[in-house]
């Protein structure tokens, strides 16, 4: 079920993760690295603020390597280490830690200096519903772990997950925070992904969005995946093409909707590669 936030749920949402921060060092936060940008909370920056950050692309394996590499530079700051991770095959795990590490480090030293033992890194993985928390802690913990978010009404022990190697600890209930959804390219962005439900927008629209998008950016892969010679400029007729490649004919008309979907799914189930629907120069960041 799509999670829908209303501005009480948000209050909530960040309530939870604010008195969670309090017992942690380290904030992990999990964006979707096809959109690192409309993956995460807007007001992460202040909700987080004071904690070091470790940004995690999540769903790396998916996204175009160049891309990453330029979200990897371009979010790079004080106090933030960035990562790339593909928590589905464990891979970048090692990175990950590594760069927790480093943000600790300094007050490590100054622990260790006094003689004192700093122990595991206790950490906080945080970020929008789907982007892959529940895979991350699995795999960090190296077993199968219930995970659940905090219910209302439902007071629960925080439990610590102790991680494989011994080098950190994680909180066992994530920080679920909200999109922002006020932005219609942020949804079309998060559907096109299927971090959000199709239900939530209207399923013509996201894959006119997506059809445009590929056609922008990829185009020799989408010209590859739909055997396509020439690619129309206008989305409509291209998609229409790509319904007619897979014959999805109905009446002597192209089945627009049944175009849409069959897009989507390909696009969700790497059919067509590699593919990043945001990079850091749409948000001038390069
Ligand atoms: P959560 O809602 O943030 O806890 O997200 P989940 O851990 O339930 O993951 C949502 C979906 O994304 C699941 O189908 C996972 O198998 C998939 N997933 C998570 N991480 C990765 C990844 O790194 N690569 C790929 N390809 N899929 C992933």
């Amino acid at each position: 079920m799509a999670i829908q936030w209303f501005p009480g749920h948000m209050a909530k949402a960040r309530r939870q993760v604010t008195e969670k921060l309090k017992l942690i060092d380290v904030v992990i936060e999990l964006v979707d690295a096809r959109v690192p940008q409309s993956s995460r909370n807007p007001m992460v920056d202040e909700i987080t603020a004071g904690k070091p950050r470790l940004i995690v692309l999540n769903k790396a394996d998916m996204a175009d390597p160049v891309v990453t590499e330029a979200w990897l530079r371009a979010l790079k700051r004080e106090e933030v280490e960035v990562v790339a991770v593909d928590a589905k095959h464990s891979k970048g795990l090692k990175q990950l830690i590594t760069g927790a590490q480093k943000l600790m480090k300094e007050k490590h030293d100054r622990m260790r200096e006094k003689g004192r033992n700093p122990g595991p890194i206790r950490a906080l993985i945080i970020g929008i519903p789907n982007v892959g928390k529940s895979t991350l802690i699995n795999r960090l913990a190296g077993r199968n772990i219930a995970i659940t978010g905090d219910r209302p009404g439902v007071t629960k022990r925080q439990q610590w997950i102790k991680m494989k190697g011994g080098e950190m600890e994680l909180l066992d209930t994530p920080g679920i925070l909200w999109p922002k959804f006020e932005d219609q390219l942020v949804g079309y962005r998060l559907a096109a992904t299927g971090a959000i439900k199709d239900e939530i927008l209207n399923l013509d629209d996201i894959a006119l969005y997506t059809v445009r998008e590929l056609h922008a950016r990829y185009p020799e892969q989408l010209k590859e995946r739909f055997k396509l010679e020439t690619l129309p400029e206008d989305g409509v007729e291209l998609l229409e093409l790509i319904g007619k490649k897979r014959g999805l004919i109905s009446g002597g008309y192209v089945d627009f909707e049944k175009a849409s979907e069959l897009l989507l799914n390909e696009l969700r189930h790497e059919k067509i590669g590699r593919i990043s629907l945001e990079t850091p120069a749409d948000h001038e960041m390069a």
